[in-house]
């Protein structure tokens, strides 16, 4: 990496110069790290604004899943089907979906080599399991901390093969050239965040070939959320310079615990913990789902499903199925502004509407499987003792002992289905930038549990194998380099330099701009979606983004990360929100993980007001044919277009006819 340095406004900011620049230390971004080092490419850096941030290494879950081919025992699989079954989910292209299959069992036992501790037997078969969504038993787990080991793994290797790592750099722009009639990325600019007080501001450039991101999900703009505190995203950075998300309307939610932020999937669901809910003030305590179930029976065997069910499913809701637990807690939190808990220490009792529970009330399904872990026990807590002892430590690690105290909960974020669009070479509509891992998204409506993982690794491993075949040319010469960008260099450094105002009485607050994001895309944008009130949050949304951009200002050089990580968040939330609309115009109802209220539809149960009514897309619905895809043009208009999916290919494969398409180099193209 070519080290020199350029004059702007007359001061010195320091260049460096490279093949490929890879932003975040994520599992994806450090396996492309690692990946294009294997594959030969040279002159490569990661740049990332925390090391071991981030959801991969930070997040995890009761057993936390990994979606490969099955590779033991007698159940037959083959990467066509395993793509049909990504497909299956609904808006997602085949040809992606393919790619992530083909190149699955590869990913996965180039992380085994690495030492991730997935287990097998001793015939060296890796056993699997069925995760949701999978017909196959593809899902596999190295326990609560799957990712976190991918992690570990991983940063060893980045360490072994000597790659240069920058780090508590925080990229604020990337930087684009036009090329003929197409968009590049040239590069991009970070604030250093160990020089701020510098005069340069920290400001440090990158002149790169190839830019991988590997910044994650969208996570800060939620106010209840699953995702670390550590992981925001940086999804504005690509939508700036033009580059097309689609599926921006699906996203995961969920029920998690908010103090200490972790999945409440699993053990800690099919113990049965009684819900509590009380005002703000921890008074006026109620058991507040015994309002909405008739009986015990049904109403912990919802709870029990909720382990397996974990993600918020409209299709669940009827029937007094799991997920109408996500619309009474939300109706409690939100609503109602009250808190909800759940408590451990004692069994749900029907409050003399019906009875109290005892395990005899559950479903056979239920029964056998605490029967048959030995786990029919007295109280919750005492059967999470057998079920799961490590789930109770857990929190134990993190202050909160549920063996004696309540844990707060919401329904909360947790992953992005949609995200920027790449090709099958994650290669994005904006040349040499590479979206990998869960800021590009590759799933659509449904997925199987696990496959975020592997798409992470495969898409990572596709866009290194690209890269050091096809865009592994010299970067450009300095002053070709400063030709093409000094001014958007310009124009970021004198904005910076323009809103460092020490005056404090100027001050706009940053944090009431972020909890106005947040709260906007919690009560708008999450797993409640209302036609009636969107177009408003859609017009609020824009409203701030202008009026931050025109009117922050802060004391000093110092908040700079947090106004740009702010501008990001503000953009990213209002692109969201306008597809969210548009999908709402086009008449989508209620899919994926969230629910659109729709005074045609009907109320999932009896006990819920009429505002509850809701239908779901009929299949051949026009928004379940195409995808959405959404992209500032050259003139920063919002342009929305709905594609066709592309189907799996299922072309026929002859060994003689792909050896020679591959010796011409007539595959990686
Ligand atoms: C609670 C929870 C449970 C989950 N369980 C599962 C599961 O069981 N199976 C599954 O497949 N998936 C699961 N997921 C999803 C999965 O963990 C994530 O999708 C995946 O880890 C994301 O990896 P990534 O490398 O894309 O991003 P991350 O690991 O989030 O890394 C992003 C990186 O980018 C850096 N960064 C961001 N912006 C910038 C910037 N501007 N400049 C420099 N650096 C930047 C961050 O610091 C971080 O290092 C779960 C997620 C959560 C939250």
């Amino acid at each position: 990496m070519l080290k020199h340095s350029i004059q702007i406004n007359n001061i010195p900011i320091p260049v460096y110069s490279l093949n490929t620049l890879i932003i975040g230390s994520g599992a994806a971004a450090l396996n492309a790290a690692v990946n294009l080092v294997e594959f030969g490419q040279e002159n490569i850096a990661i740049v990332t604004d925390n090391w071991g941030g981030g959801t991969s290494n930070n997040a995890g879950s009761d057993k936390q899943t990994y979606y490969k081919l099955s590779l033991s025992g007698k159940i037959p699989d083959s990467p066509f089907e395993m793509a049909q079954d990504l497909f299956n989910g609904g808006c997602m292209h085949g040809d992606i979906a393919l790619c992530e299959a083909q190149h699955s069992a590869q990913a996965f036992y180039h992380l085994v080599q690495l030492g991730v501790p997935f287990p097998h037997d001793k015939y060296g078969g890796y056993i699997g399991y069925k995760t949701d969504h999978d017909p196959r038993g593809r899902g596999t787990s190295a326990g609560p901390l799957t990712s976190h080991l991918m992690f570990e793994a991983l940063a060893r290797d980045v360490k072994r093969k000597n790659i240069p790592v920058l780090d508590k750099y925080e990229i604020i722009a990337l930087l684009t050239d036009i090329k003929g009639d197409e968009k590049h990325v040239v590069g991009a600019i970070a604030l250093n965040k160990k020089e701020l007080d510098n005069e340069n501001m920290g400001f440090t450039v990158f002149n790169a070939v190839n830019v991988i991101l590997g910044t994650g999900g969208p996570a800060g703009m939620y106010k209840t959320s699953v995702y670390p505190e550590s992981q925001t995203g940086s999804s504005g950075l690509a939508f700036q310079i033009g580059a097309i998300g689609h599926n921006l309307t699906e996203s995961q939610f969920g029920l998690a615990s908010i103090n200490f932020r972790w999945n409440l999937s699993g053990s800690y669901q099919q113990v049965i913990p009684r819900y509590i809910s009380t005002d703000q003030n921890g008074n006026d305590e109620r058991e507040f789902l015994d309002d909405y179930f008739s009986d015990m029976s049904t109403l912990s065997t919802a709870i029990f499903l909720k382990g397996y069910e974990w993600p918020f499913d409209p299709r669940k809701v009827k029937d007094y199925g799991s997920s109408l637990i996500d619309i009474l807690v939300y109706q409690e939190t939100v609503r109602k502004g009250r808190r909800v808990f759940l408590d451990f220490t004692k069994n749900p009792s029907g409050n003399g509407k019906m009875q109290d529970f005892t395990p005899e009330v559950l479903n056979k399904e239920a029964y056998d499987y605490l029967k048959n872990s030995d786990a029919l026990r007295e109280t919750p807590i005492e059967r999470l003792q057998k079920l799961n002892q490590p789930a109770i430590d857990l929190y134990k690690d993190h202050n909160i002992d549920i063996t004696v105290e309540y844990l707060e909960i919401a329904v909360c974020a947790q992953h992005n289905n949609g995200g920027l669009k790449g090709n099958i070479w994650w290669e994005s509509n904006i040349k040499h930038l590479f979206p990998i891992g869960e800021v590009n998204g590759t799933h659509g409506v449904y997925r199987p549990g696990g496959s975020a993982l592997n798409a992470g690794q495969v898409g990572s491993l596709r866009a290194a194998m690209f890269i050091s075949k096809r865009y592994n040319t010299d970067y450009l010469k300095s002053d070709d380099f400063i030709n093409s960008t000094e001014l958007q260099i310009k124009d970021t450094f004198e904005f910076a330099m323009k809103i460092i105002n020490p005056d404090k009485t100027k001050r706009a607050p940053l944090s009431s701009t972020l909890y106005e994001i947040q709260e906007r895309m919690t009560g708008y944008g999450a797993h409640i979606r209302n036609p009636a009130e969107i177009k408003q949050a859609v017009s609020e949304a824009w409203e701030l983004y202008l009026n931050l951009k025109s009117g922050v200002s802060v004391h000093s050089a110092k908040e700079l990360p947090q106004v740009f990580k702010v501008l990001d968040l503000c953009l990213t939330h209002a692109i969201y929100l306008e597809a969210i609309s548009e999908y709402l115009e086009k008449n989508g109802k209620s899919r994926g993980s969230y629910l659109v209220l729709n005074p045609k539809g009907s109320k999932p149960c009896d006990e819920l007001g009429y505002e509850w009514r809701f239908g779901l897309n009929e299949d051949d619905a026009f928004v379940n044919q195409k995808i959405l895809e959404i992209h500032f043009d050259e003139y920063m208009k919002v342009q929305k277009n709905w594609v066709d999916v592309r189907s799996v290919p299922d072309d026929e494969l002859w060994f003689e006819k792909v050896w020679k398409e591959y010796r011409d180099g007539e595959v990686i193209k």
